[in-house]
């Protein structure tokens, strides 16, 4: 298709990277650019921090232990190092970063496009184009609520929300509420509505069992000694199932030692399948809860005699285990929604990343980004903060740093060889697609 007709866009600047996104990911980044005075900005949509801001429930904790909250540069320095921080509190730890380090960010800026002109990228914002060398994709992993096509189906009368609209009980209207999704999120969610005293059915499909602590210890501790955290993306048997593995169900609380079905059903938690479909206003549910649970446990038992092997050398307590997930003899298949009282479902069902404006052949047939430990399909792009991208830890907070710094290095050796012999490498003539004039 021919530009001819494009308006002139305004050039905002010409720079060796462009980092995309300005939570703690393209943060971090920006900070060992910085170091290695590699010349950069960081372009934000909203502000420092936007999803924590605005895309988080109100009682929401870290389920990452404090002593883990630390980024290139910076580590927690609180007074209660194994506790779990509140989103504001995340969200100051974060603001302060950026402004400690001085990163570059433009807030308000969004971007619309990123496209290859020659040997460069020109990324149009709202606020005028940029044209670098490098492009670093830091967007975050859970831009979208992912909503089953299921939800098409459900009576107009009941309300459907997601976790990035939920913010506290009171905003749900009286009557049950079904919540879709067994992870983190949803187990979290459906304890919080049980407590206010809401009627819950959860529906579970796959998911990730374990227990908030283990032999005295916080699991994350002895997920980080065992090296589970640390495991690379080129060691992993299958990356793409690894990469798609919903959270585990845990919370940031020492309140229960487990969060799990078996304590939500005690608190009055309806369990059913994974939801399939709903027609006439009748949930049906996989009859397959069973086998999905059992999985779940079996998958938890492997993992903690992993973590025994560790914690036996290291003296720590007697191993301990959990009850089996408790699941009914004869499964729930269907639910009248109308009849059972429930009048909101809570879509719980995961995140995924938005890159609609990414006008780069990189996308794969079934929609994921082609990248290679974060490097990606495409000369000097580079994407951060996905899962498992190098590693267990990538979309964890304290998972940023090895990345970022993996990152940082490619890329910097990236632009030595392709801008050697010129300040940034790139000319004038090189912003401009044929026919496509940029003014300053
Ligand atoms: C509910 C929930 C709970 C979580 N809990 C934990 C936890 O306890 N511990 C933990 O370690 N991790 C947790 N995570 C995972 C992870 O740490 C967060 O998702 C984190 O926000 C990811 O950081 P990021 O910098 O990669 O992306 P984000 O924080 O999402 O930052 C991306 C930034 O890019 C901006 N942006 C997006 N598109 C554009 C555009 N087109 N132009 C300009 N800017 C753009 C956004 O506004 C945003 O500010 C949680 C995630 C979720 C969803």
């Amino acid at each position: 298709m021919s530009n001819t007709h494009e308006k002139p866009v305004r050039l905002a600047g010409a720079i060796d990277v462009v980092v995309i996104g300005a939570g703690h990911a393209g943060l971090s980044i920006s900070y060992l650019l910085g170091e290695a005075g590699v010349d950069h900005v960081v372009l934000e949509r909203g502000d420092v921090a936007n999803s924590w801001r605005h895309e988080r429930w109100d009682s929401l904790r870290l389920l990452t232990p404090n002593w883990q909250t630390r980024l290139p540069g910076k580590c927690y320095a609180g007074d209660d190092p194994d506790g779990f921080m509140p989103v504001a509190e995340l969200i100051r730890f974060i603001d302060d970063y950026a402004a400690g380090t001085g990163a570059p960010v433009r807030t308000r800026t969004r971007v619309t496009s990123v496209r290859r002109t020659r040997a460069h990228y020109r990324v149009d914002t709202n606020r005028g184009s940029w044209v670098c060398n490098a492009v670093v994709l830091a967007t975050g992993a859970c831009n979208v609520a992912s909503v089953p096509r299921v939800a098409a189906d459900v009576p107009g009368h009941i309300a459907q929300l997601t976790p990035q609209d939920y913010r506290s009980p009171e905003q749900i209207e009286s009557g049950g509420v079904l919540v879709v999704g067994a992870s983190a999120t949803g187990l979290q969610l459906a304890d919080e509505l049980l407590r206010a005293g809401r009627d819950v059915t959860i529906a579970a499909g796959e998911h990730v069992r374990m227990p908030r602590s283990y032999r005295g210890r916080d699991i994350f501790r002895w997920l980080d000694r065992t090296g589970i955290h640390h495991e690379r993306y080129d060691e992993v048997e299958d990356i793409n199932r690894g990469r798609r593995l919903p959270s585990p169900q845990l919370a940031g609380s020492h309140d229960r030692p487990i969060l799990d079905l078996n304590n939500l059903r005690e608190a009055g938690a309806v369990i059913a399948g994974r939801l399939m479909g709903v027609r006439d206003g009748i949930a049906q549910f996989s009859g397959s809860l069973r086998n999905v649970c059992a999985l779940a446990d079996l998958k938890m038992s492997r993992l903690l005699a992993r973590i025994d092997q560790t914690a036996d050398a290291e003296g720590a307590p007697a191993p301990e285990r959990f009850e089996p997930t408790r699941v009914d003899d004869a499964p729930l298949l269907t639910v009248d929604l109308e009849a059972a009282g429930v009048r909101t479902i809570l879509w719980a069902t995961g995140f995924r990343p938005d890159y609609s404006w990414l006008n780069v052949p990189v996308m794969d047939r079934k929609g994921y980004l082609q990248h290679d430990g974060g490097i990606v399909a495409s000369p000097g792009m580079y994407v951060l903060g996905l899962p498992l991208m190098r590693r267990r830890k990538s979309s964890f907070i304290f998972g940023i740093e090895d990345d970022a710094r993996d990152i940082a290095l490619h890329l910097i050796q990236y632009l030595h060889s392709t801008t050697k012999g010129n300040s940034n490498g790139i000319h004038r003539d090189d912003t401009a697609e044929p026919g496509n004039r940029l003014s300053a």
